[in-house]
C-alpha cells in the first residue's frame, strides 16, 4: 500500500448541514489541514444503493441495488476486494448491508455480527450492527462514540490498510425530527465534536481520512430522488494528494477509484469514472 486510508460515512447529512453546522471539520478547512468539496450521489438516493455505488464505482443501474430491500451480495469489484488483492487489510464498522452487499448474504448475525477472517477475499475485520425493529421513534442506531473507538481499535490491532465507519445516527434523527430544528443542529454538532478528536489520532497514525455521506435529505427528511437537497452532500479529505478547484461538482462513482488510487491499488475495469486526488 502507497497509502493507508479510513472512509467516514455520515449517513444522511445534506450539503447545507455539513457547512453549516460541524464546526470542527469547518475549521479545519479554514486551517488549511482540510479540503471540501460538493459531491452528488448516484440515484436512487436511497441509502443501500448509494453504499453499492460508493464501494463499486458503478451506478445502482450497473449493480443492481435498486433500494433498502434489495440488498444481495453483488457480483461486481468493490474497494474491499481490490484492496485484497493487492495484499492490504481491510476493516468495516458498518450496518450489515456493507457486509452482505461485499462478503456474504444473507446476514447471519451470530455468525457476522464480529469476524476477523486474515485470508477473507473482502473484509478482513468486520464489527456490524443491523438496527433491527429500527422505526420512526426508535432509531436503534449505536453511539457514534463506540463506533468511532471500534474503528481505531481494529485499525490499532490489525494494522488496517483500509478501514470504513458507517453510521446512521444522523439520518435517522433527520427522519424523525426533520431539518432547521434544535434536535438536528445538536445532533450534527455533537457527531463532530465526537468525531473530532480521532481525526487528529488517525491523522498522527499516519492515516488519509475522507469523512462524508451517502447522500442528503429535503427539508421534509426524505431522500431517494433528484435535487440538491436529496443528492448533495461535502466531502471532506485530510491528506497529501492534490485536488480539483474548489467549486467542482464531484460524483459519488468517483469515490472507489479515487481511493484505490490513493492506497496505490489498481482500478477495475469496472470502475470507469476519473479519479479526483
Ligand atoms: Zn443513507
Amino acid at each position: 500500500m502507497d497509502t493507508r486510508l479510513l472512509l467516514i460515512i455520515l449517513d444522511g447529512v445534506p450539503w447545507r448541514n455539513w457547512r453549516s453546522l460541524f464546526g470542527n471539520l469547518e475549521g479545519w478547512v479554514d486551517s488549511g489541514e482540510a479540503r471540501v468539496w460538493r459531491m452528488r450521489s448516484v440515484l436512487p438516493s436511497i441509502s443501500a444503493s448509494c453504499y453499492a455505488s460508493i464501494h463499486t464505482g458503478v451506478t445502482p443501474a450497473v449493480h443492481g441495488s435498486t433500494g433498502n430491500a434489495n440488498v444481495f451480495r453483488l457480483s461486481v469489484p468493490d474497494i474491499f476486494s481490490e484492496v485484497r488483492k493487492s495484499g492490504g487489510k481491510t476493516g468495516a464498522v458498518t450496518h450489515s448491508f456493507w457486509s452482505e452487499f461485499f462478503n456474504r448474504a444473507p446476514f447471519d448475525p451470530v455468525r457476522d455480527i464480529e469476524y476477523d477472517e486474515p485470508d477473507s477475499a473482502s473484509i478482513n475485520h468486520g464489527r456490524f450492527h443491523t438496527m433491527a425493529g429500527y422505526g420512526h421513534a426508535n432509531q436503534m442506531t449505536p453511539s457514534d462514540a463506540d463506533l468511532f473507538a471500534t474503528l481505531t481499535m481494529l485499525s490499532q490491532r490489525f494494522g488496517l490498510d483500509y478501514g470504513i465507519l458507517h453510521t446512521c445516527t444522523l439520518d435517522s434523527m433527520g427522519h424523525r425530527f426533520k431539518h432547521a430544528c434544535e434536535e438536528m443542529d445538536h445532533a450534527c454538532a455533537h457527531m463532530d465534536e465526537t468525531l473530532a478528536p480521532y481525526i487528529s489520532r488517525w491523522r498522527s497514525a499516519g492515516y488519509e481520512v475522507i469523512v462524508t455521506a451517502d447522500h442528503g435529505q429535503n427539508d421534509r427528511g426524505h431522500h431517494g430522488g433528484r435535487g440538491e437537497e436529496q443528492q448533495d452532500f461535502a466531502l471532506y479529505y485530510f491528506g497529501d494528494a492534490a485536488g480539483p478547484d474548489a467549486d467542482t461538482l464531484l460524483r459519488q462513482t468517483q469515490l472507489a477509484p479515487t481511493i484505490l488510487n490513493r492506497l496505490g491499488v489498481p482500478i477495475p475495469q469496472t470502475m470507469t469514472d476519473e479519479p479526483f486526488l
